[in-house]
């Protein structure tokens, strides 16, 4: 119950400004958050929501973050979205790699070129190999080697609840993440693996996901799963 003590009020002037208030002994105390006119049970997430701010929605965010998408592979298609790898393009514009004299330095997948986001998703030679050995597991089989390209294709489907859809996206991002693992083992242990090896991985990582998925039983859900290898019984909340 409410009751300020009739001292506090010497004390604190400012409470005199208060309205009487009606105290009813019988009801217990409630905290409420007010966010402009809206007078809301407290919750930290509707605090944060009101303290924060926040930016236009971005038009890619649906195929960077999905439901059921893998959290670390969806991380990654974040940072390549917004061009925050730290890819040799930017290393060389700092002073002290100009001073190191680190011109020097070569795409660690191909030999042949300085690596960028462009050159790593996936128009280098080597990822270019990978990318087009996985593409038409997810139904991508005419989509160039371009990231534009591969973006723009999956945002015009990215409304799509489509199992099929899900898997170009689950694909696409998988691939990203295994070509960019396989760069940053080559540059900190200098392990290198070949494109046939890195397809094995993707194909086995998308395949194991779709595993752990129920799928709505219809005709072209069951010939995709075919398609993957995965029969049973395998009944999904999450599109057709
Ligand atoms: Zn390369």
């Amino acid at each position: 119950m409410w009751l300020l003590p009739e001292a506090w009020r010497d004390l604190y002037r400012v409470l005199n400004q208060i309205d009487l208030v009606q105290v009813n002994p019988d009801v217990s105390d409630q905290v409420f958050w007010k966010d402009g006119n809206d007078l809301n049970n407290f919750s930290s997430s509707g605090v944060w929501n009101s303290i924060r701010t926040r930016e236009a929605d971005v038009d890619w965010f649906k195929i960077v973050w999905f439901s059921q998408c893998i959290p670390r592979h969806a991380f990654l298609m974040w940072l390549i979205m917004r061009g925050k790898l730290l890819t040799q393009d930017k290393i060389l514009q700092w002073d002290f790699a100009r001073r190191k004299n680190m011109n020097m330095m070569c795409c660690l997948l191909c030999y042949a070129d300085v690596d960028s986001h462009a050159h790593l998703f996936f128009e280098c030679k080597f990822s270019s190999q990978v990318w087009c050995s996985v593409r038409n597991k997810g139904g991508m089989a005419s989509v160039g080697s371009k990231w534009d390209t591969i973006v723009a294709w999956l945002s015009s489907r990215a409304s799509s609840k489509s199992a099929i859809n899900f898997v170009s996206r689950i694909v696409v991002a998988t691939t990203a993440y295994i070509v960019w693992q396989e760069q940053n083992a080559r540059l900190f242990k200098n392990h290198a693996r070949p494109p046939d090896v890195l397809c094995e991985i993707i194909l086995a990582t998308v395949r194991y996901k779709l595993m752990g998925l129920k799928f709505k039983h219809t005709v072209r859900v069951r010939s995709l799963l075919d398609d993957w290898g995965i029969h049973g019984d395998s009944v999904i909340d999450n599109g057709g």
